[in-house]
């Protein structure tokens, strides 16, 4: 790859970061595997290195200024400057919304939309100075709307309209940035959301696959696929755009 070649990736722990990071590694980055708990992302960083990657865990909530800074300190100095960041760390607190908390809204701003906002502004620091770089954010079906998860679908919808002014302000310096919106994957968020409805999750599974066009829930590869794309150097001229990886039509 002759453009540098690092990248980010939030919440890659486990789940679709976790996707995503593998994905990237055998693209040829070598990947930060940003989380809570840095030991947390033992079984990505060991996923990678046996098949050939280079990987390290950091442990830093990017809702936190002076953690987002130390963390990419750590990824400067023990990797370089990054090329490819992947905001894809995030929480659910559903609820409908008269018993939804203040706290319960405040917390999934703060993860997606203010952990996105710190994450690639510091970021777009070595993007622009590389005059390159690919930012990807996780969107959500659910910023069409979605019952129980007023404050979920706020953020997702809000990581679209971030995404698409970061595609405007950045694109002069030759970086992109794009959102990719899942619909359901199969990770310990959805099975969390069985658990909270009551359902096991092999039934949730099947009823949700039963309403999806192409008649299957989604895994992680199913995004670490088109992560895969957007952090391509050949997709630079894709920017500002929000692919529905849904298994059928979202928007
Ligand atoms: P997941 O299995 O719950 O994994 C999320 C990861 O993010 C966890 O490792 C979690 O760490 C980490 N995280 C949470 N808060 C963080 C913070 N403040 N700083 C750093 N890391 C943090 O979720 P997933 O299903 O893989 O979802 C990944 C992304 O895709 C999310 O943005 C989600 O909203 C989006 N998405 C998922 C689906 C789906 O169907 N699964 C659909 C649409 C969109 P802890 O374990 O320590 O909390």
């Amino acid at each position: 790859m002759s453009k540098p070649s690092i990248a980010i990736v939030t919440g890659a722990a486990r789940g679709i970061g976790a996707g995503v990071a593998k994905r990237l590694s055998s693209d040829g980055f070598a990947v930060a595997v940003v989380d809570l708990d840095e030991a947390a992302s033992a079984g990505t960083i060991a996923a990678i290195a046996e098949a050939g990657g280079t990987a390290v865990a950091i442990g830093a909530d990017v809702s936190n200024p002076d953690q987002v800074a130390a963390a990419f300190d750590r990824v400067v100095a023990e990797l370089g400057a990054p090329s490819v960041l992947v905001n894809n760390a995030g929480i659910i607190r559903d609820n409908m919304l008269f018993k939804l908390g203040v706290d319960d809204w405040d917390a999934v701003m703060a993860v997606h939309l203010r952990g996105a906002f710190l994450m690639t502004k510091a970021a777009q620091k070595y993007m622009v100075e590389a005059k390159y770089g690919r930012i990807i954010n996780l969107s959500s079906t659910s910023a069409l709307g979605n019952r129980g998860q007023a404050n979920y679908a706020a953020a997702k919808a809000g990581i679209q309209g971030f995404t698409k002014t970061l595609a405007i302000e950045l694109g002069p310096f030759g970086i992109t940035a794009n959102a990719i919106a899942p619909g359901f994957i199969a990770t310990e968020m959805t099975q969390a959301t069985a658990e909270r409805i009551g359902i096991p999750f092999d039934e949730h599974k099947v009823n949700a696959a039963a309403v999806i066009p192409v008649r299957r829930v989604g895994a992680p590869a199913d995004i670490a696929h088109a992560a895969s794309y957007f952090a391509s150097e050949g997709a630079g001229f894709v920017s500002g755009q929000v692919i529905y990886v849904a298994g059928g039509p979202k928007d």
